[in-house]
């Protein structure tokens, strides 16, 4: 403590610790009435008596990155309102801007002093001066200063430290209102973070940070009979609340997210696991701390494991590590009661488990934000089964984002808006009441045909990967599905899906189809889709290396055994399959022979066939557009794969941030290139599609029905815009301002096409 000269602290017992004498009269500053101003004067004067200062003042930082005196008890009150001090200037600005605490015995003799003659503080020697924080960003500077000329002690700095922490949280919570409102300290605290989507949608709500974590403080075990007892008890409880989890009806229908869970709970049972705790415990460690240790031994071998398999490997570990330290604690509930959630839940988390996800109340839960991840991370799988707003990779979310925090996801943009400010709100609020009502005019059109004014019918298909995206083909109105990426399913599994697995995910697709054409692509994988359990030697250029068709022609175990499962998932029934990245017209005779092998396979042993068999390519590789009339006759339909042809027509990698979008789809190469794909169809009368992510965008699909094509293939979610769009255009002068462009030949479609829609009031 610091003592003034000649003096005894006031008002302090003895035995009472500072602190606590600080907090209660804080506490009963702000339950006395008094505007903002005042409490402010009243709690300096009580940090200064508690504290035993002459001086205690409290700077706050203006917009301007200055502060701003804003009340003081020693220096001369008619400097408040009045002092303001540069960003950086003097040891108050340094303070803040370093965010650390200043203590200097003698303040005047350091170079950095800055000698303010309106404070009258002149007298003064001592000073300490600590950073008035809040998740993250200062709010201010609270600063006592003596006389004597000492250097402050540990406990004084952590005195004043802590009371800065409880002075933040007025300021925040706006009970010193309106003295604080030109500060918009609420603008300071707000925070943008941009992340990567994981599972699309919008969410407003409040944060609940998600602490998994419980610290492990007793390691030695007592009485090692009793530690193996308590790590079998917790064991079966695990293994039980995860079979009671999962029997929950939202997620019991069939799925990815079911594999995932499944092969989580897989997990619980694992008997290397087990062993190794029961180890650990044998060793003489509590329960608690052979989990934790086992935990802290894989991950430092798994650490080293560069890709996704086994970081969700680790992901499923700490989870489920978590979990039983939970149960050990008598903690099984998790950290949050559901009474104690909030109704618009949004859950912030370094890292989050698929099942750790599903502990939290359903229908509470509005959106996830987390620190690590990625869109095809186990918790993104689920969060996209669950229906909720996710953002992965938000880099510094945790330590900024306290409990209760207003929040915004944006689960479109990947963009999480914290604390955000009322006009961020009001915008999200209009955002998300205009998706409601567009969604309710996409809904509307949702049994409409795309039809064009002149009546040309446009075939408008779905793209999807997992079973949980099936029924957005009822949802949205799709015709069918143009592309379903089979690679997704093997990604996201544990081991190589064989053949039963396959079988059953393709005949559920089928199922939930009703009837609906479904194209299946062959897999697509290698390049950046690696599967773990499949050896791959790591390549230059991953995108034009050892993947998709090039790779299930060297290894025709591969190929054969997703056509068996095609094949019988579709007996009887229309089979539809797209083969990916062909890139000369032999590939495709090597297809077929596979496909005729394991027909005739099929027949002999009296499993009926499908009753029709369609076999086509994607055109991705540039190499195709020179040998159409030799590759067409001898498949049944063409899918254009836009997003890696506009990469290889362009040699810009689809993956780089840089390069990735420099390139416009509407200008001459590419659309010559579909205009003479369109010609070629049309001579061998093959059916032509495009699946690629410019299908979905209005414009660009606008471009195309000018082009010619018929049937596109795109998200769900994009099937209503698209459709909305068909509907108000005229496909024959469309088709016109195409045919113009192309003879012209030169720039962009963009500006023209845009000018077109706005002139034919056609909404994009
Ligand atoms: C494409 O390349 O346009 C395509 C549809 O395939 P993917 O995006 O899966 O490579
Ligand atoms: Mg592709």
């Amino acid at each position: 403590m610091v003592t003034k000269r000649g003096e005894e602290p006031r008002a302090v017992a003895a035995s009472e610790p500072a602190l606590r004498v600080i907090m209660r009269r804080l506490r009963d500053i702000m339950a006395e009435p008094g505007d903002g101003q005042a409490r402010l004067d009243k709690i300096v004067r009580q940090i200064a008596g508690v504290m035993v200062a002459d001086v205690c003042s409290l700077y706050l930082k203006r917009q301007d990155g200055t502060l701003e005196l804003f009340a003081t008890e020693g220096l001369l009150p008619t400097a408040v309102h009045a002092t303001r001090l540069k960003r950086g200037e003097g040891l108050v600005g340094r303070c803040a801007e370093l965010n650390i605490a200043i203590n200097e015995p003698d303040a005047p003799k350091h170079p950095a002093f800055s000698y303010r003659p309106e404070t009258g503080e002149e007298l003064y020697h001592s000073l300490l001066a600590v950073p008035i924080q809040r998740s993250g960003q200062t709010l201010g500077v609270l600063v006592v200063q003596n006389k004597t000329t000492k250097e402050y002690s540990d406990e004084d700095v952590e005195v004043l430290e802590s009371t800065a922490m409880v002075v933040a949280e007025q300021l925040v919570s706006g009970a010193v209102a309106g003295t604080t409102a030109a500060l918009e300290i609420s603008s300071s605290l707000s925070a943008v973070i941009k992340g990567t989507s994981i599972s699309e949608g919008l969410a407003l709500g409040h944060v609940v940070v998600h602490e998994s974590r419980i610290v492990v403080t007793k390691l030695m075990a007592e009485d090692p009979v009793h530690e193996m007892r308590r790590l079998e008890n917790g064991l079966t409880d695990l293994r039980l609340s995860l079979d009671e989890m999962l029997a929950h009806e939202h997620l019991s229908a069939a799925g990815e997210h079911r594999d995932v869970l499944d092969a989580y709970r897989m997990f619980a049972h694992d008997k290397g696991w087990e062993r190794r705790l029961r180890e650990a415990v044998q060793g003489g460690l509590t329960a608690d701390a052979a989990v934790e240790r086992v935990l802290n031994n894989t991950r430092a071998r798994l650490m080293h494991q560069p890709d996704a398999f086994w970081r969700e490997r680790q992901r499923d570990l700490d989870d489920l590590s978590d979990r039983l330290l939970r149960i050990l604690a008598g903690r099984p509930g998790g950290p949050i009661e559901p009474a104690e959630m909030p109704p618009d839940t949004v859950l912030v988390a370094r890292t989050m488990g698929p099942a750790e996800l599903l502990d939290y109340d359903r229908t509470k839960l509005r959106g996830l934000v987390v620190e690590d991840g990625s869109p095809q991370s186990h918790v993104a799988i689920v969060a996209k089964a669950l229906g909720i707003a996710a953002v992965a990779r938000a880099t510094g979310i945790v330590e900024r984002a306290s409990a209760g925090d207003a929040i915004i996801v944006d689960g479109v943009t990947g963009q999480v808006h914290l604390r955000p400010q009322p006009e961020v709100v009001s915008a999200y609020s209009d955002k998300a009441r205009f998706r409601a009502r567009r969604q309710k005019q996409y809904d509307a059109l949702r049994d409409r045909p795309a039809v064009t004014r002149d009546g040309v019918r446009i075939n408008l298909q779905m793209n999807a990967g997992l079973v949980v995206d099936m029924p957005h083909l009822e949802e949205s109105g799709a015709d069918g599905i143009g592309l379903f990426r089979t690679e997704l399913q093997f990604m996201l599994s544990r081991t190589f899906p064989r053949h039963e697995r396959q079988l059953k995910t393709y005949k559920t697709v089928l199922d939930e189809a009703k009837g609906k054409p479904v194209v299946f692509r062959a897999l697509d994988i290698g390049g950046d889709k690696v599967l773990p359990y499949l050896r791959q030697e790591k390549e230059e250029n991953p995108a034009i290396g050892w993947r998709a068709i090039r790779m299930s022609l060297d290894r025709p175990a591969l190929l054969r055994t997703q056509v068996r499962a095609f094949l019988h998932a579709a007996s009887e029934r229309e089979l539809r399959l797209m083969i990916p990245m062909v890139s000369e017209a032999a590939e495709i005779d090597l297809v077929r022979a596979e496909v005729d092998k394991e027909i005739g396979i099929m027949l002999r042993k009296g499993v009926p066939p499908p009753k029709s068999l369609k076999l086509g390519a994607m055109i991705e590789v540039p190499s195709l557009l020179f040998e159409l009339d030799h590759l067409l006759p001898k498949i049944d339909f063409v899918s254009i794969g836009s997003n890696d042809l506009m990469q290889f027509l362009f040699a810009a990698d689809r993956t780089n941030a840089r390069v990735g979008n420099r390139y416009d789809s509407l200008t001459v190469a590419p659309m010559r290139a579909f205009a003479e794909l369109v010609k070629a169809c049309a001579r061998h009368k093959t059916p032509l599609t495009l699946c690629g992510e410019m299908a979905g965008r209005p414009l660009e699909a606008m471009a195309l029905i000018g082009l010619g094509f018929r049937t596109l293939s795109m998200a769900p979610a994009s099937v209503g815009p698209v459709k909305s769009m068909i509907l108000a255009l005229h496909a024959g002068a469309v088709q016109q301002v195409v045919e113009r462009f192309l003879r012209d030949g030169k720039g962009s479609l963009r500006s023209e096409l845009m000018r077109f829609a706005e002139q034919n009031g056609i909404e994009i």
